[in-house]
């Protein structure tokens, strides 16, 4: 039994109270600790090395998410987002999963995708058959890009090839299915793609035009699945309430939009705090989730035999630990570090764990009280602060304005300047 993440009353301490204790859980050192507080910035040569025309870098919050049980063992989960209630939410999920185990997770090998896309090809359906036969040919080259990946037990694994009709006739399309071990894998696959580029135009006859990865990364799944005790969620009434939440999703994709965001919430969070690639997360989680030609739900929820809450979350998950910012960005390294996964594919499964609780937060709260109750007092930290409040009334004006239930900039103001009256 190693740490818990079970940490009562986390919220109330101040933040150098909390660094302190995920300085501890995750065995950090100061240098390390510090990252996470991301204060003062990346250094100057960082942002440089990163992108194109840098002048800085842009900070968010960085937020922990405490309770998570996942196969047994917990974490504390990093989450930079500037949304309010989103680690709230998580953390409170978390909790309430606990007292029937927390989170079980599991994922397919990570096989990435790289595409191939052949013009002018006259016969299609053989050169499809050309391209099968000669798929060892195929793989061999694409292998011979990249020793290290091979080395560690990676590389092109296999062939598809999909014949699609475009509005100009037919393309050849050539799936090379990449494992890439513990990297999101762009850079790997696309230079693999770009390699047999020309291999694929002998074979075929046809004229090569794209050749790069897709996001749709049906090969590489996370899922994670929870049972929430009724007693501990609010009983039969809250478990029926989640259910048709989740049955409107199921339906209508207007609602689904707002569902899979709400999954996203968490998911990108813990994304960027470990400096993965949001966008290709994004998009691989919504083309997934249009799948089958309509916009799904990527999580599902039932009521077991015992009238329990069952949640599970299935979502492509291109994550890695290795490459793009993960190792140059120092507060991502922290954030790895402070999670302890030992490979990608664990990363991938948090993060699945992660938008499971976190859809189960925002299903459980509009079944019930409503969303605003929670986003309230955040929300009105938030306007008080953007008409300028000043620090010593911030605590007042928000509770003013949350007691009165008008949460809104023109409010704000008329309270500050009340304030500032009665004290003069
Ligand atoms: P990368 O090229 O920096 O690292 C991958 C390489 O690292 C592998 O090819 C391998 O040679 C080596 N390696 C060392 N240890 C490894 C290990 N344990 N497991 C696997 N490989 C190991 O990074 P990448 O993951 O190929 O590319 C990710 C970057 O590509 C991200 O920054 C992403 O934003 C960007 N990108 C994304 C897209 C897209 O999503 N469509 C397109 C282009 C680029």
């Amino acid at each position: 039994m190693g740490r818990t993440s079970r940490i009562e009353g986390f919220y109330k301490l101040s933040m150098s109270e909390r660094l302190k204790i995920v300085k501890e859980f995750g065995d950090l050192t100061s240098e390390e600790a510090l990252a996470l507080t991301g204060f003062g910035g990346l250094d100057p040569s960082i942002p440089d090395k990163m992108i194109e025309n840098a002048v800085g870098s842009f900070a968010l919050p960085l937020g922990i998410a405490v309770n998570f049980t996942i196969n047994g063992r917990d974490y504390l989960i990093p989450m930079a987002v500037e949304e309010p209630s989103v680690v709230a939410a998580a953390s409170n999920a978390a909790k309430m999963a606990r007292d029937k185990g927390g989170f079980w997770t599991s994922s397919t090998p990570p096989v990435m995708i790289g595409q191939v896309q052949i013009t002018g090809v006259k016969d299609p359906s053989r050169a499809k058959h050309l391209l099968l036969a000669k798929k060892d040919a195929v793989l061999e080259l694409a292998n011979k890009q990249d020793p290290m990946l091979i080395k560690l037990g990676g590389g092109a694994r296999d062939l598809e090839v999909r014949v699609v009709q475009g509005q100009r006739g037919p393309m050849v399309v050539v799936h090379l299915l990449v494992d890439v071990r513990d990297a999101m894998g762009a850079n790997a696959v696309n230079t693999m793609a770009e390699a047999v580029a020309p291999m694929l135009e002998d074979i075929t006859g046809g004229q090569v035009r794209l050749r790069i990865l897709s996001n749709l990364a049906t090969h590489r799944l996370a899922r994670a699945h929870a049972v929430w005790a009724k007693e501990s969620i609010g009983g039969d009434e809250v478990v029926d309430g989640i259910i048709d939440a989740f049955l409107f999703a199921d339906a209508d994709p207007f609602r689904c939009a707002t569902h899979n965001k709400g999954i996203m919430n968490g998911i990108d969070a813990i994304i960027l705090a470990t400096g993965n690639d949001t966008r290709a997360i994004e998009a691989g989680a919504h083309s997934y989730a249009a799948r089958t030609g309509q916009y799904k739900p990527l999580t599902v929820f039932e009521k077991t035999p015992e009238g329990d809450l069952a949640g599970t979350i299935e979502i492509p998950m291109a994550v890695g630990l290795i490459g793009g910012a993960t190792k140059v960005h120092p507060t991502a390294r922290a954030c790895i570090k402070l999670l302890g996964v030992k490979g990608a594919s664990e990363l991938g499964e948090v993060a699945a764990a992660v938008g499971l609780a976190q859809n189960f937060a925002a299903l459980r709260a509009l079944a019930t009280v409503g969303i605003q109750k929670g986003h309230m007092k955040l929300h009105a930290k938030n306007i008080a602060a953007s008409v300028g409040c000043p620090e010593e009334l911030l605590d007042e004006v928000c509770e003013i304005m949350v007691s009165e239930k008008k949460i809104r900039m023109d409010r704000a103001q008329e309270i500050i300047e009340d304030l500032k009256n009665r004290k003069r």
